[in-house]
């Protein structure tokens, strides 16, 4: 993969933001930062660094997918009201994650093996 501006820039915006981001929002970012881009290339700048495996996407609550940097291995909230995905530090989860191994005999992934729904704080308030 040629490192191309563009893919760095995204790449840093996600690694940098506490939510994961749609397409639309990873957009809305980069104008904001005076860097318009064109929607259709984000969208392929994303797929493209998922194939390369530095960004993963999440199907959250709704249609749009939100893709996230695959730094720190991480699990998901996810909204059910507005959509948005979070990450979950797996460290904070040792003991469930014991817990479901016994109890299930299955070991979970180190990341994104969680995809916990809810309500974000922005919607409960
Ligand atoms: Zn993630
Ligand atoms: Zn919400």
């Amino acid at each position: 993969m040629r490192c191309t501006p563009g893919r760095l820039r995204i790449l840093a915006l996600l690694a940098d933001s506490a939510r994961h981001l749609s397409p639309a929002e990873t957009c809305a970012e980069l104008a904001r930062s005076g860097e318009a881009v064109h929607a259709t290339t984000v969208y392929r700048t994303l797929e493209t660094l998922v194939e390369v495996g530095l960004v993963h996407a999440v199907r959250g609550s709704g249609a749009a997918v939100r893709y996230g940097a695959t730094g720190e291995p991480h699990h998901h909230t996810a909204c059910r009201e507005c959509g948005s995905v979070g990450a979950l530090d797996g460290r904070h989860l040792a003991e469930s994650m014991g817990a479901i191994e016994e109890l299930t005999g299955l070991r979970p992934d180190p990341s994104g093996a969680l995809l916990i729904y809810g309500r974000c704080a922005e919607c409960a308030a």
